[in-house]
């Protein structure tokens, strides 16, 4: 019988409650919304399925990539569309035009982040671009199963852990099956996206229509993180937007500087292509060191792959400008595929307070602390130059 004693310990794949022939495991949602497996004890036979398919209890091996390539997608308004150099849609567009499904993350109607099955083209836009929220797979790992054993081609696309969940709980390899994860920083919680949505529709007061976490308009670097919101009928204004700087945005705070991540993610056992995936993809951030003039700044992938790159898919080559780029350059310029990122040391203390205020004024109040941190760093060095000096 599965049993969570440390949530570190589980990655919410959902590979145990899928397995479990007597649907007696339910995911629930803890109080930052990520999900954990609840076993009925009076109804589990402990007939130890749950544990043959968790991801964490069997860790993969450590992969080498054996090639990694720096590429860009030639249609630009797809490349626009995409987060990194949207190789993805490529690798989606040829398998749904082979008859086969492509599964991967896109926003429900109340805007949080699932995994879907597409079989068409008109719907790729739906799973294109990241969605900084950890995504719910329930429910998906069986539909693949069953697609796979009608020898239906499958593309899978998720995180590390996803991919580990579902090959684990898959138990044998198919040959119509292709798995894509994407180097990791860490999934964000979904109770806090839920909470940052609805102070911001309070502020807006209209129903929103399209959410950008990775808006290009100022530059793939500079990415903006955009909501766009409905016409107001009444007041005869256009669509409203609420633009942001990535890096000034409340949400993406919390995420990059690790507050609100699932705490599996600060000890990943699935980074070092340890996922198993097919391929690996992720944003070529270092590439301007290896070639400058590649760099255009509206996304370059990475594609990191692990067997003879002579077999890499045909539509990336027809469809992409490709170079060929050191592994070891790959994977120093963009760490998370080797390391974890360390819960922040105040994350305790953002959850504690968000229990009794909005988002927004722990805000105001991180940016106290922060200036609190800097006056107090400025009295440490003018004490220090004062002892210098003797005074
Ligand atoms: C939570 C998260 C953290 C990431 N951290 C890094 C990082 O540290 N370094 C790095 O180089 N890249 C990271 N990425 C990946 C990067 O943002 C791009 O998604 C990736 O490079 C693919 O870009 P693309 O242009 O080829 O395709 P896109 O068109 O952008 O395709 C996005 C793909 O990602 C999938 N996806 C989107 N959101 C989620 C989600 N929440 N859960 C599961 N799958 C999802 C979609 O299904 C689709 O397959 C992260 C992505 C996510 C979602």
């Amino acid at each position: 019988m599965i049993t969570i004693k440390e949530k570190k310990k589980c990655c919410g794949c959902t590979a145990c409650a899928t397995i479990c022939p007597h649907q007696v495991i339910t995911m629930k949602a803890d109080k930052s919304g990520f999900l954990y497996p609840i076993v009925n004890k009076n109804k589990c036979i402990n007939c130890g399925l749950c544990e043959n398919v968790c991801p964490i209890l069997h860790e993969n091996e450590e992969r080498i990539p054996t090639y990694s390539f720096a590429i860009r997608n030639n249609d630009e308004e797809v490349r626009l569309e995409s987060s990194s150099g949207g190789l993805f849609p490529i690798i989606a567009e040829k398998t749904i035009e082979a008859g086969g499904i492509v599964y991967g993350a896109t926003f429900d109607k109340q805007w949080n982040v699932k995994h879907i099955g597409i079989t068409k083209m008109e719907d790729l836009h739906l799973l294109q671009g990241s969605k900084y929220v950890q995504s719910n797979t329930l429910g998906i790992f069986k539909d693949i199963k069953q697609k796979l054993q009608e020898g239906i081609n499958v593309l899978f696309t998720g995180t590390p852990c996803q991919v580990a969940g579902l090959n684990h709980y898959l138990q044998k390899q198919y040959k119509n099956l292709t798995t894509i994860d994407f180097i990791c920083h860490g999934v964000p919680s979904p109770k806090i996206w839920k909470d940052y949505l609805s102070e911001i529709k309070d502020i807006y007061n209209l129903p929103i229509t399209n959410i950008e976490f990775r808006n290009k308009a100022t530059g793939w670097k500079n990415y903006q993180f955009v909501i766009t919101f409905a016409d107001s009928a009444e007041d005869g204004e256009k669509t409203q937007k609420y633009i942001c700087h990535h890096s000034d945005n409340l949400y993406m705070r919390l995420f990059l500087d690790n507050y609100i991540l699932r705490p599996s993610c600060h000890s990943c056992i699935f980074r070092k292509g340890k996922g198993g995936s097919s391929y690996t993809l992720g944003d070529y951030w270092g590439i301007h060191n290896f070639n400058a003039e590649f760099d255009d700044n509206r996304g370059t992938s990475l594609f990191l792959g692990y067997d003879d790159p002579s077999i890499i898919p045909q539509c990336i080559s027809q469809h992409c400008t490709v170079i060929g780029t050191p592994v070891e350059l790959a994977l120093t310029s963009n760490p998370s595929y080797t390391r974890d990122w360390p819960q922040s040391r105040y994350s305790h203390v953002f959850y504690f307070l968000h229990n009794y205020f909005p988002l927004k004024l722990i805000s105001c109040f991180s940016i106290c602390l922060k200036i609190n941190k800097i006056a107090t760093k400025l009295k440490c060095l003018s004490a220090l130059k004062s002892i210098q000096k003797g005074t």
